[in-house]
C-alpha cells in the first residue's frame, strides 16, 4: 500500500523544525525511525499533509550522564541504547526491557523518543519510564520544558505533547545502590508487542536492628504495560511492601493485591481475565528477580 501524498522536509536545526512546525500546525506531523509511522502512512491510519523528518537534525542523539540522571537523546535508536555499556551500568532495567521490543531490524531504526510519544499501551519503554520516575525534555515555541512520566501519557497512543512540541531527550534517575531490577513480558510470538510487560526496582537495606544480614525493602516501583491505556502504576502493591522484610509469600502478597486492583480491557490479543493473571504471574516473577538482585548487589553501584 502506498501513503497518501505529502510534503517532505528534512531540517538540520531544531530552530527550523519548530519554524516548519509553527508554519504547518495539525498538518504536520514529525519523522522519527518511522517503525510506526510509516505503516500507519501505507495503511492511510495517518495522512499528515507535511512529513517533517528528524534523522538530520544535530544535537538529538547520544547517550551520557549527569550526576545522578542518565540523559538519552530522543532520535537515539533502541539498538545503540540496548548494546551501551553505560546503560547497562547505570540503568540495566532499560537494557533488559529495550532487548523485548520487535525484532532488531525494528529496533535498528525505531527511536527511543519516538516509541514515547508513539504511546502504544502494549510498548515496553513507557512503562520503564514510569517504573523509574523518569522524565522527559520537550521543546517548542515558548523554550523547553519538563516533563514527568506521570504526566507524559495521557491515553491509547496520546500523550501530553503538543502538535508544535519535540521531544529532545530522555532523562532517568540512575539506580541506586542495593537496588535489583527485572523486566518480564509475555507476547504471543518473539518480537511481537507484549499481552503483559512489568517493570520493578526493589531497594533493600540491612535491618541493623534484628540480624545483621536481615533484609528490609526500602524502596519498590512497579508499572505495568497491557494492564490498561496507559502504563500503569502498582501503588497498593509497592505500599505493601516498603518497610517490611522481603519474603516469598510477600511478593506474591503484592501481586494479588495488585491483580485485585487493575481492571484491563478484554480485546482480540487476550480477555481481561487472562491479562489480570498474567500481571499477578508476572508482576511476582518480576519482584523475585528484583530481589535477588538487590541482595546480590552489597552496597556498591
Ligand atoms: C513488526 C513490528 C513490531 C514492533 N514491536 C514493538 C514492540 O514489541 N514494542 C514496542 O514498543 N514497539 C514495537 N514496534 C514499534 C516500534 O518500536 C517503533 O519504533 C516505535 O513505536 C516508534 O519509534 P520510531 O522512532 O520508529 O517513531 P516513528 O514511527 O517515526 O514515530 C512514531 C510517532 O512518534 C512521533 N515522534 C517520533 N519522534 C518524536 C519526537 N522526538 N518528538 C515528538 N514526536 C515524535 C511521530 O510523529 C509519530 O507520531 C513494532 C513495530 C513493528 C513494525
Amino acid at each position: 500500500m502506498k501513503p497518501a501524498p505529502f510534503d517532505y522536509y528534512a531540517p538540520a536545526t531544531m530552530g527550523e523544525v519548530l519554524a516548519l512546525l509553527r508554519e504547518h500546525g495539525d498538518a504536520a506531523k514529525l519523522l522519527a525511525g518511522g517503525q510506526s509511522l510509516v505503516p500507519m502512512l501505507n495503511m492511510r491510519l495517518a495522512r499528515p499533509g507535511v512529513l517533517i523528518d528528524l534523522n538530520r537534525v544535530a544535537g538529538l542523539t547520544g547517550i551520557r550522564q549527569e550526576g545522578d540522571t542518565l540523559v538519552i537523546g530522543a532520535m537515539t535508536r533502541h539498538a545503540e541504547v540496548e548494546r551501551s555499556e553505560l546503560v547497562a551500568r547505570l540503568q540495566p532495567l532499560l537494557t533488559e526491557a529495550i532487548a523485548q521490543v520487535g525484532h532488531i531490524q525494528i529496533r535498528n531504526r525505531g527511536t527511543i523518543g519516538g516509541s514515547l510519544v508513539h504511546a502504544d499501551p502494549s510498548a515496553e519503554l513507557p512503562a520503564v519510564l514510569a517504573a523509574l520516575g523518569g522524565s522527559v525534555r520537550v521543546a517548542g515555541p515558548a523554550g523547553v520544558r519538563e516533563v514527568a512520566a506521570e504526566d507524559l501519557f495521557l491515553m491509547f497512543f496520546t500523550t501530553s505533547l503538543q502538535p508544535d512540541e519535540v521531544l529532545t531527550e530522555v532523562r532517568l534517575p540512575v539506580l541506586p545502590a542495593r537496588t535489583g531490577w527485572a523486566f518480564e513480558e509475555v507476547a504471543r510470538r518473539h518480537g511481537d508487542f507484549a499481552i503483559v510487560g512489568v517493570a520493578v526496582t526493589l531497594t533493600v537495606a540491612d535491618q541493623r536492628a534484628t540480624k545483621a544480614d536481615d533484609l528490609v525493602i526500602t524502596g519498590c516501583r512497579i508499572a505495568l504495560t497491557g494492564v490498561g491505556m496507559t502504563p500503569v502504576r502498582a501503588a497498593a502493591a509497592e505500599a505493601l511492601l516498603v518497610g517490611r522484610p522481603p519474603s516469598q509469600a510477600m511478593l506474591a502478597e503484592a501481586a494479588a493485591a495488585f491483580r485485585a486492583e487493575i481492571e484491563p480491557d478484554t480485546d482480540i490479543h487476550a480477555t481481561a481475565d487472562f491479562r489480570r493473571h498474567l500481571a499477578g504471574v508476572l508482576t511476582e516473577r518480576a519482584l523475585g528477580r528484583a530481589l535477588q538482585r538487590a541482595a546480590e548487589r552489597g552496597g556498591g553501584r
